[in-house]
């Protein structure tokens, strides 16, 4: 691994360690979605992150940019419901800013969490505290934005813990979004399918960058 970030054939090969790990938590996701949802969560995901990792896996690709739009194409053509389009949107928005970038840098991963979060608002309405995956991207991208000028590794990793807590916070939220809102106070105690999807989607790019060959990669 460069020390400044990944090269776009490492970055896309962490996309697909993304997706393997994404096929991998099926039954959790579904489990989570059962509690507050309609149990499709788990089965959307697995089925739109073997769409991704067909699509990029020997491809190649001449920005970071097109390299994340490809991810968002795939997810929102094979996912459907509210989930293809939202995760669709953050690939694809995130994506947006980086069509000149050919390095996975810290200050990429920012600029994709910054301009994702924004695209998945504008598309969504989701805010802050309303139980979605929006609870956990936004602390992840505060983070992000704080260490900008720290290695990869680090600031995927802050970005990953910073996730994972705003995922552990949805469980004390009431939903106002989606199929959960109609459950009222019986959606608390349980965490948000998207939150917990969010974190797991950046505790895998964290796994990789800190170890890309250990991962399956360059
Ligand atoms: P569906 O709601 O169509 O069954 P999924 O179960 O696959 O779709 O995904 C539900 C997840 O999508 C939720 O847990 C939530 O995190 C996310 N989500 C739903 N609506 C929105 C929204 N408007 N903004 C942000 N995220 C949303
Ligand atoms: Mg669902």
């Amino acid at each position: 691994m460069e020390a400044i970030g990944l090269g776009l054939e490492v970055a896309r090969d962490m996309l697909v360690h993304v997706a393997r790990g994404m096929e991998a938590s099926k039954d959790l996701l579904t489990e989570l979605d059962r509690a507050i949802g309609d149990s499709d969560h788990g089965i959307g995901m697995a089925r739109g992150f073997e769409a991704v990792r067909l699509e990029i896996a020997d491809k190649k690709y001449d920005s970071l940019g097109r390299l994340l739009q490809a991810v968002g194409t795939s997810l929102m053509a094979s996912i459907g419901g509210a989930s293809g389009a939202i995760f669709g949107t953050l690939f694809r928005g995130g994506g947006a800013g980086l069509q000149e970038e050919r390095t996975f840098t810290s200050g990429a991963l920012a600029r994709f969490l910054t301009d994702g979060l924004a695209a998945v608002k504008a598309r969504g309405g989701a805010k802050p505290g309303d139980k979605t995956m929006v609870d956990a991207l936004e602390p992840a991208m505060i983070a992000a934005r704080e260490r900008a000028s720290e290695p990869l590794h680090a600031s995927l990793a802050a970005a990953a813990e910073a996730a994972g807590l705003g995922a552990e916070r949805t469980a004390g939220m009431l939903a106002v979004m989606g199929k959960a809102k109609t459950l009222g106070e019986r959606a608390l105690g349980h965490r948000d399918p998207g939150a917990v999807s969010t974190h797991l989607i950046l505790k895998l790019m964290a796994e990789f960058a800190a170890a890309p060959g250990a991962a399956g990669g360059a």
